[in-house]
This record gives C-alpha cells, structure tokens and sequence, in this order.
C-alpha cells in the first residue's frame, strides 16, 4: 500500500511520519504524475486558500479530483475545506464531498483548543480500546456545518458541531489527528484504502 501526502503548504511532514509508524510506503505528492501509483492520499493541515491556488498553480486540482472519484482521500483541517462542496465562498475546491464548511468557525477567541473526542463509531480502528477518547487537536479550524446526500456524519462535539465525516472512501476531519501519538485515525483511513 502506499500513500501520497500533498505536499504543497501545511502540515505534511507530521503526516508522513504516522504513516510510516504504521508501516506504510509513503510519498510526497508535488506533481499530478506521482499520483499515478498512489493508493490514497492525505491532504493536510494549512491554509485552504493558498494550498487551492497552489493546486491550480502545480496543475493538481483535476488529477486528483479524478484521483478521488476512484480512491480514498483524507482531508484534515484545511485538506477538509478543500474536499467540500461549499466553502462559503469562492475559492478553489475540489467539490469532492457532499459537506458545507464554516471555515475559521471557533474564532479569534479561540484560535486552537484541543476536546477529548467520542470516537465510538470508528471501533474498528486501531487495537487501543474502543472506549478511548481521541484527543483532537483544532487549530483555526473549521466545523462541517452540514452533510448532505450519502454523506454520515462519524464525529461531533459534545455540543452536536460535527467535526468527521465519511462519504464512501472519503474522509474528512476539521482537527489535526497528525499532531498527536495516537494512530486510529490514521488506520481508520488506511481501512477505507482499496489496493
Ligand atoms: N483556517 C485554515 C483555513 O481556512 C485551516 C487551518 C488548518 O488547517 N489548521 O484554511
């Protein structure tokens, strides 16, 4: 199995170094050809705006629109804006998932907090008890402010903000599960690899 990091801007490296905890071949994605003989990408933390014009910039935008028409794609944070339909406002999208994002949705006040997650619907995930709240890491992030059509919602806050979704092989998350040791979500996405 091996799998691509876009690694335009962002969080990247942290992204790479979990994959290759759990033993998987990894690759830094720079070029629309490099994702020729990718099983998955990752597209990480960032800025969304800058990464989306990079992506146009680097001609990545349609190769892995394409790319995730038949593979699984994860995006974190701004890799989650990036995934969505709407964004509330122009910028370049990959219009993947079926997801509305309110980008920057906590706030100056609050620019990044960590919350201990109930992450029960992803049980199959890693061999750490079930049980174990995933702590999340969220910095200017986003919230996912709804789903529509196929889409399931995997994770809220305590106060119903939804902050996972899944639709088929596409993952999206507004926290930043790189940042921390813990490696179920990493292995949930890898899960939804089809090699
Ligand atoms: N606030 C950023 C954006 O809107 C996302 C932040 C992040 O990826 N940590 O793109």
């Amino acid at each position: 199995m091996k799998i691509g990091v876009l690694a335009l801007q962002g969080a990247f490296a942290e992204h790479l170094v979990m994959l290759r905890k759990l033993g998987v071949e990894t690759a830094e994605i720079r070029l629309p050809e490099q994702l020729d003989d990718l099983d998955g990408l990752i597209i990480p933390g960032g800025e969304s705006t800058t990464m989306g014009k990079l992506m146009v910039d680097f001609e990545l935008l349609e190769p892995i629109r394409k790319f995730g028409l038949a593979h699984a794609i994860w995006g974190t944070c701004a890799g989650a804006i990036l995934l969505a339909k709407d964004a509330h406002r122009e910028q370049p999208l990959l219009s993947l998932m079926n997801i509305t994002v309110e980008r920057n949705a906590f706030g100056r006040q609050l620019d990044s907090f960590e919350a201990a997650l109930d992450i029960s619907t992803l049980k199959q995930a890693g061999d750490k008890s079930d049980c174990d709240p995933f702590h999340a890491v969220f910095i200017r992030a986003p919230i996912i402010e709804s789903v529509q059509g196929e889409t399931e919602i995997l994770v809220s806050l305590p106060d119903g903000r939804i902050v996972a979704a899944q639709e088929g092989h596409l993952l999206a998350t507004s926290f930043h599960p790189e940042l921390t040791g813990d490696t179920r979500f990493h292995e949930y996405f890898l899960s939804l690899v089809s090699v």
